[in-house]
């Protein structure tokens, strides 16, 4: 078994961003730029965009957060998101997820520039992916195939099950998949019978959110497993939503988590925020 390191293989990723940062800034003298929109205090979200924050800050990127009170109004956001849409220092927009329960979260995903949606969550990235066509992809998914071509693994003609049908998660994985020609299973809450689709599979792709959801009785010898959970233990701990002690006996690959697919979404919103900033700075030529 051999683990997938998203941990060693960010570090190499914001290594080469940080490289291509300072040439832009050569070339044309601009600093890609990244804006978050962050409304409430949830704990989790307020954890992601300290760490995204912080990682504009080693590559080089200007970034800066719009921090809202949990009781904002609809208004206010699209204002914020009018006003990031027409600056000119800003390359990408995040809107950190989960918004209140006020919040028209779809209107809000669409009114993002779809040339600063760096989180590919805009109807037009959206059906740019499913058509596979160029554009922004969602930064976990797109995660993960950075992760498996750097161990060279080819999932053109795999069984690859996705557990997980979520837009930001399961289904831009699936299309992703197979895009790049795989045979692609997409499996949820309904599924009747998860174990007998896992089975099957070359490659299971689980993001939902429940601890030890997968079993070693229902992967096969030698599966690749790509673990995209996040849950927090009863001990404090970070697992995933794979039984990995037990499971990792049968795998060839397996990410582990943390330290897999985590690091790997942090470093994709920081090569999408950099592809963005690019195509602006040809646009400004
Ligand atoms: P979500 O709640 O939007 O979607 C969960 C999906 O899992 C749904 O499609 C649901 O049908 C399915 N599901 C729920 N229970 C199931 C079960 N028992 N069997 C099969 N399918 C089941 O969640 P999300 O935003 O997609 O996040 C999913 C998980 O991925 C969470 O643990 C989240 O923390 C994690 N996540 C990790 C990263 C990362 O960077 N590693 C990024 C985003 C989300």
């Amino acid at each position: 078994m051999e683990l997938l390191d998203g941990k060693a293989l960010s570090t190499k990723i914001e290594i080469q961003v940080t490289d291509e940062v300072k040439k832009l800034k050569e070339k044309c003298g601009c600093t890609p730029g990244l804006a978050v929109v962050l409304v409430g205090q949830d704990p989790a979200s307020t954890a992601y965009v300290k760490m995204k924050k912080k990682a504009c800050d080693r590559v080089g990127f200007y970034s800066i957060t719009h921090d809202m009170p949990e009781n904002i109004s609809q208004e206010a956001i699209e204002k914020t998101i009018i006003m990031m849409n027409n600056d000119s220092n800003i390359d990408g927009i995040l809107i950190q997820l989960p918004l209140p329960a006020q919040i028209d979260e779809t209107k809000l995903l669409e009114l993002v520039a779809p040339d600063k949606d760096v989180d590919g969550f805009h109807p037009f990235n959206v059906g740019r992916l499913a058509t596979g066509l160029d554009g922004f992809v969602p930064c976990t998914p797109l995660g993960v195939m950075e992760l498996l071509k750097e161990y060279d693994i080819d999932v053109k003609g795999k069984n690859c099950v996705v557990v997980g049908a979520s837009n930001i998660v399961g289904k831009p994985m699936a299309a992703l998949l197979l895009n790049a020609d795989a045979t692609v299973e997409i499996t949820h809450i309904f599924t009747d019978d998860l174990k007998k689709h896992t089975l099957n599979a070359d490659i299971i792709l689980v993001g939902v959110g429940v601890i030890n959801l997968i079993k070693e009785d229902m992967v096969k010898e030698n599966v690749i497993i790509i673990d995209i959970g996040i849950n927090r233990a009863d001990n404090g701990k970070l697992v995933g939503d794979v039984d990995f002690l037990n499971v990792s006996k049968k795998c060839s690959y397996i990410t582990p988590v943390p330290g897999g697919v985590g690091p790997m979404t942090i470093a994709m919103l920081l090569k999408n925020t950099l592809k963005a900033a690019k195509a602006n700075a040809e646009d400004k030529k």
